[in-house]
């Protein structure tokens, strides 16, 4: 698929034009991943948070929020309930937390895999290299890391390095740090996730296609995309540039389909999620039209219910008061009423699979 191709699917509007891109990215998903939509049961560890995001609620800058850090024990348990619900992975989210030491992290994954036939996949932010490699041989199977966008310029203004030394501006390549990292997770033999936010402030529709063939560049296992929703505590939120116009993307339900889909085409045998910002925009059907249009994956929260409405990267984040008993009833009837099948297993990569890479 062209650049060029690419964008025109993402400037289209015409819904008749639109049902021929759901049309060819539910034929690309059943015929490549099948009907099966995976589990991956959600656990948000901590909240803390050293980075400085523009765009995030849950930034180092945010001082009205009142900060979490799950125990290890209530972690097993989390995971143990994933095992009751016949779910194949737990997903270990937080903010840029170094008090979730290398070490503490590789015991908690440790004793998952121990206990449990869980598949674990970490997204704990941009960890050094002899912490990813020690989780590895821990036992976590797959990262997430959103690049967030391919716009090198737009990137920096949104999310300021750690230390002003870390910054790679000027040096080409290599000039994203969580490119770079994806491609080291690939080496130490993690499935690798990435994805981007759309309608980012400032981000443009030939940025949007960029993103999506760094997509396919990439080889991504896993691409997680949705809308960006903005935070009035946070300073993208408070205060965006000015509108790009015509060109600025749109923080939309529709085009957030676009991109599922897209992904999709370009990387058939990737793990799809349709998201929960997805379903923010759309509670009552966002999650099924995800499905139908490219995504077979869905993630129920297992994050125990005093701390969800902790983890506010966004507002009126969907399904905040739900227990994990809920999330699970309503997402299981919600693959059923569309005719899909919920998943067992693990769900691994099919890319891998097909490659024979265990
Ligand atoms: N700290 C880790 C990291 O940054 O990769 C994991 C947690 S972070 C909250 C997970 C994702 O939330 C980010 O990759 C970003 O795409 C998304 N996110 C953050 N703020 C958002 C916003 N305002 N709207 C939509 N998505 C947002
Ligand atoms: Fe922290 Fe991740 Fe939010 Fe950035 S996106 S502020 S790293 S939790």
């Amino acid at each position: 698929m062209t650049h060029e191709l690419i964008l025109a699917w993402l400037r289209e509007t015409d819904e008749r034009r639109l049902e021929e891109l759901w049309r060819q990215a539910d034929t690309v998903r059943r015929e490549h991943v099948g009907d099966e939509v995976h589990l991956r049961g959600l656990i948000e560890i901590s909240n803390h948070c050293v980075r400085q995001c523009g765009y995030c609620g849950l930034r180092a800058g945010r001082r009205d929020l009142q900060r979490y850090r799950m125990t290890a024990s209530k972690i097993l348990a989390c995971a143990r309930r994933a095992v009751e619900f016949g779910y194949g992975t737990v997903v270990l989210q937080a903010g840029e937390d170094y008090r979730l030491t290398g070490p503490w992290v590789a015991d908690v994954v440790r004793h998952i895999k121990a206990e449990t036939p869980l598949a674990v996949t970490l997204s704990l932010g941009e960890r050094a290299d002899e912490e990813l490699a020690l989780w590895r041989v821990g036992g976590a199977d797959r990262y997430l890391l959103r690049f967030e966008t391919s716009n090198a310029e737009l990137y920096r203004r949104i999310h300021p390095p750690r230390r002003p030394t870390d910054d790679t501006a000027g040096q080409d390549p290599p000039w994203h740090t969580r490119v770079k990292i994806l491609r080291r997770l690939r080496e130490l033999g993690y499935e690798i996730g990435s994805g981007v936010m759309i309608g980012i402030p400032g981000q443009t529709f030939d940025d949007l296609a960029r993103d999506i063939e760094l997509f396919r560049e990439l080889d991504l296992d896993m691409i997680g995309v949705g809308p960006y929703i903005a935070h009035s505590e946070t300073p993208l939120g408070r205060d965006p540039p000015a509108s790009g116009g015509a060109d600025q993307v749109p923080n939309t339900e529709a085009m957030t389909y676009k991109v599922v889909a897209l992904a999709r085409l370009v990387c058939p045998g990737a793990n799809i999620p349709s998201t929960t910002a997805l379903a923010t925009l759309n509670l009552a059907a966002g999650r099924e039209l995800g499905l139908s249009r490219g995504a077979n994956v869905v993630m129920p929260n297992l994050t125990p219910v005093e701390y969800r409405a902790l983890y506010e990267i966004y507002p009126a984040k969907a399904c905040i008061r739900e227990t994990a008993d809920d999330c699970h009833r309503c997402l299981r009837g919600r693959i059923l009423s569309i005719g899909r099948t919920v998943g067992s297993g693990r769900g691994d990569s099919r890319r891998r699979s097909a490659a024979g890479v265990k």
